[in-house]
């Protein structure tokens, strides 16, 4: 598939400490998920590697945070224009890496790119406050600040919106980052970092520590100890962000943490249950149920129970499974082993405690999953307490409003939520009761730059996106100004 590229140099496989391709000591496989083909190997950076990254970004931090705003915003905005000139080969090495289907990939090189465009905006408006003085001889303000170097440790499910939602705010606050993408999807990061130095990004201040697993776990202690790196931002599982956490507090480092969900999907009888079928397939079988916000419960009031599910189940079974380049193409593959066997767990366990199959159900060759829902879920089922991260949807049955905003609580997560409902009141009382950093009313779907994407409980710190996303990339500094 990459050898279709209209632009071959964007195929990097090197990784970028201050403006130079590094091959590294060592190189690492990346594989396509739909056949198990190598793509490429890249450099596999070290802990001593990182520690050089650092003093490339710190050493670009004074001239880049010297730059008007109006400079960087230029350099930010260029960036965007590239990204999205180059939207078709960026998707072409997202599919081939990731698995997503190709119009689901070219989705993500805009939704990716808008973050870039959206803070290249934004960096105009980095505005800071006079304050009324309390004693007529002085003068009081508040200024904002970058807040130093900053590395972005980011998952394989969005290999480019994950790391423009973060690393754009920071360059557009007047930070330097480093960036760690994930092993399994290194390629659409390195051609990003390409495109970011043909827009005249200055060297060291964006940087590429590319690492397999046991790497990016010795790049991700360097970073943690390091005094001088300021803020980490990380999306990916709870697990490793508490690991995150723990090794960052000797430096007390800034942190933003966008990890795990466990979205509840409600449907109430006095839903539209067509539109409601229409969310739950955006929601649950999108980038094959593998999103921190995809529908991982669903819970449906009795009097519309029997109709939601035979018309969700008609819609997945309808679904097209396959190589993500194939047209037509609904779904493509998960991404390694482990997803599998964690969807069939789940799918098994549900089956064991009374689930009823309605579709699919079975792994298929390779890494593809049938889409699956199981009717008759129960709270003492897996589903209901992990996220599965793959294409299976769980149904329960409810009958009481309270009874649905326990079950959607009822867990140590709270990042996305939805819920379907054509009542006022209902909905006004249930998006206040939800404890979820994000509630879809009616809508299957809610991310887009401008709007504060982020989590509550243990789904994370912080928000991304929106004016609210450059919060984390500045410090406040309160200047008190005498003998006026
Ligand atoms: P996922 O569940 O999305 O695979 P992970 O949390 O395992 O998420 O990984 C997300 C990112 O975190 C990847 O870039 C991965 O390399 C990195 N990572 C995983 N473990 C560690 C660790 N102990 N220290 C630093 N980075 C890590």
């Amino acid at each position: 598939p990459l050898s279709q590229l209209k632009d071959p140099s964007l195929l990097k496989t090197d990784a970028l400490i201050g403006g130079q391709w590094v091959a590294g000591g060592s190189r690492f496989d990346v594989l396509d998920p739909a056949t198990g083909h190598k793509l490429a190997d890249v450099a596999n950076l070290t802990a001593a590697d990182a520690e050089a990254t650092i003093a490339a970004a710190n050493a670009a931090w004074p001239a880049w945070r010297s730059k008007t705003a109006k400079e960087r915003s230029i350099i930010l905005r260029k960036w965007f224009d590239l990204l999205m000139a180059n939207q078709d080969d960026l998707a072409r090495i997202m599919t081939a890496e990731q698995g997503k289907p190709f119009p689901e990939a070219k989705g993500e090189i805009a939704y990716g790119a808008s973050f870039v465009e959206w803070f290249a905006e934004e960096a105009k408006r980095v505005n800071g406050e006079t304050l009324p003085q309390f004693d007529n001889n002085r003068r009081l303000m508040v200024i904002k600040q970058p807040i130093g170097v900053c590395a972005a440790i980011t998952p394989w499910n969005f290999p480019l919106a994950m790391i423009t939602r973060k690393v754009a705010p920071a360059l557009a606050a007047g930070c330097t980052v480093l960036i760690k993408p994930a092993e399994l999807t290194p390629l659409t990061a390195l051609a990003a970092a390409e495109l970011a130095i043909r827009a005249g990004m200055p060297a060291g201040v964006l940087n590429m520590i590319t690492a397999d697993g046991d790497n990016s776990i010795a790049v991700g202690k360097v970073i943690c100890a390091s005094d001088v790196v300021r803020h980490i931002s990380f999306t990916g599982s709870t697990e490793v962000g508490r690991i995150l956490m723990a090794q960052s507090a000797p430096t007390v480092k800034k942190m933003s943490l966008e990890l795990g969900g466990n979205a509840p999907f409600i449907v109430f009888d006095d839903a539209d249950v067509d539109s409601a079928v229409e969310g739950a397939m955006l929601s649950k079988y999108r980038n094959a149920g593998q999103t921190c916000v995809c529908a991982n419960r669903f819970y449906v009031q009795a009097g519309v129970y029997d109709q939601f599910v035979a018309k969700f189940a008609a819609k997945v079974k309808a679904l097209k499974v396959g190589n993500g380049f194939d047209d037509g193409v609904a779904q493509g593959p998960l991404i390694e082993d482990a997803a599998i066997d964690k969807v069939s767990r789940h799918v098994a366990d549900a089956l064991a405690k009374g689930g009823e199959l309605l579709a699919g159900g079975h792994k298929l060759q390779g890494q593809f999953f049938e889409p699956t829902v199981v009717a008759n879920a129960t709270a003492d089922m897996l589903c209901a307490k992990e996220e599965t991260f793959g294409p299976f949807a769980p149904v329960f049955k409810f009958t009481t409003e309270q009874e649905a905003i326990d079950a959607a609580n009822n867990t140590e997560f709270g990042l996305a939520s939805y819920f379907y409902s054509r009542d006022i009141g209902r909905i006004y009382r249930v998006g206040e009761a939800l404890e979820y950093g994000m509630v879809g009313i009616n809508v299957g779907i809610l991310a887009t730059e401008h709007v504060p994407f982020g989590g509550v409980k243990q789904s994370g710190l912080g928000r991304e996106g929106s004016h609210h996303g450059m919060d984390d990339y500045v410090e406040i500094k309160y200047l008190c100004i005498g003998d006026i």
